[in-house]
């Protein structure tokens, strides 16, 4: 096989409208702003897309990605390469935050071209098997109080989803209870329900809001607290019974291996963009099965299908539509399953036409 040469990048912003906005206990999310990245090499386009969070971040992220990829023009397109030469650029500025997360958006882009390449999905170039796996909806369900949340929990409940996250973090434990009752009641028992704080608690109210909420079947308590605070999650842990699942704000594998060791959670959810792209997932990967711990997705379905199929711990899939209307690809789960898309590459497929409708 030829080697092939970085030749061309194009980075674009768009403010993608959410179908059910989403206000969380960390902030509210009303629409989803893409820095989408599209690299050339070989006459091959890699694909990706950077979930920004605020839109304040898009022109940021956008210059970060172009003036990172720009330097990386006639450079051999291998995402390994890649991955560990930025990794010690950047040691100065720091491997975390908008840096990381352009770093990870080249790094799937540089995936997709190799699967590409070699015309496989990227979970065989992984040399996995394309695996069916379990997915909650986790569109919705902000906080939007008991009536509104038992009527939109049975909507997600759509094409067979067997599990639903609930955001929380009313002004009282009581009305967190009342919420979580009003879902229960609403969806049925045999509905897995995993819960959100999005960091707003501090560890004491945590271990007291848990008093109430420990004994209701939740699934996972994710986030309670600080998602740096490693400790405090370990103290709230000790505390309740219910799974502790953190991850989403670890950047790279070495918070991960850090809130691991200070044992601050019973199950882990990597977010492809902050651990570090495909190259620091496979990390999370090993470091997840050398832990003992079940590894989820957080966001970016289509290519987390591909990553959680070669993940030996593999346990949820984060399942939300929020970059749909640009793509051409999609990883709709039917009875609450999903797989990755058959066709080569990283499951992200953009659809040009309405990438112009959602351009700013
Ligand atoms: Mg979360």
């Amino acid at each position: 096989m030829t080697e092939l040469k970085i030749e061309s990048i194009n980075v674009k912003s768009v403010n993608v409208p959410m179908a059910r906005p989403l206000v969380t206990g960390g902030g509210s999310v009303t629409s989803a702003p893409l820095v989408l990245i599209n690299m050339e090499a070989g006459g091959i386009e890699g694909s990706s897309y950077i979930f920004c969070y605020s839109p304040a971040a898009l022109s940021a992220m956008s210059e970060l990605v172009q003036h990172i990829a720009e330097s990386l023009k006639s450079q051999a397109a291998l995402p390994n390469e890649v991955f560990y030469a930025l990794r010690k650029r950047f040691r100065l500025l720091g491997n975390q935050g908008l840096v990381a997360m352009a770093c990870a958006g080249i790094d799937m882009a540089l995936w997709d071209i190799a699967a590409k390449n070699a015309g496989l999905p990227l979970c065989r170039l992984l040399g996995a098997e394309s695996k069916s796996l379990p997915a909650y909806n986790s569109n919705g369900l902000g906080i939007i109080g008991p009536a509104a949340a038992s009527n939109e929990a049975r909507e997600l409940l759509h094409s067979g989803f067997g599990a639903i996250k609930l955001r929380l973090g009313y002004p009282s434990a009581s009305e967190d209870l009342a919420v979580v009752k009003a879902v229960h009641e609403s969806v049925g028992n045999d509905i897995l329900l995993m819960i959100d704080y999005n960091q707003c608690l501090s560890v004491t109210d945590a271990k007291q809001r848990m008093r109430l909420l420990d004994d209701t079947g939740i699934y996972w308590l994710e986030e309670p607290t600080l998602a740096e605070d490693y400790s405090g999650h370990h103290q709230i842990r000790q505390h309740c019974k219910t799974a502790v699942q953190i991850g989403e704000n670890c950047w790279g594998p070495g918070d991960m291996k850090r809130a691991l060791d200070a044992g601050a959670c019973d199950y882990f959810m990597a977010d492809v963009a902050k651990i570090g792209g495909v190259s620091g997932w496979l990390q999370a990967a090993t470091l997840g099965e050398n832990y003992g711990i079940r590894l989820s997705s957080h966001l970016y379905p289509e290519i987390s299908a591909h990553l959680l199929s070669a993940t030996p711990t593999a346990h949820w899939l984060e399942y939300v539509d929020w970059a749909e209307p640009i793509l051409d690809s999609s990883v709709p789960p039917g009875n609450g399953m999903a797989t990755p898309s058959e066709i080569p590459g990283n499951g992200i497929v953009f659809n040009s036409k309405a990438i112009k409708k959602y351009t700013v």
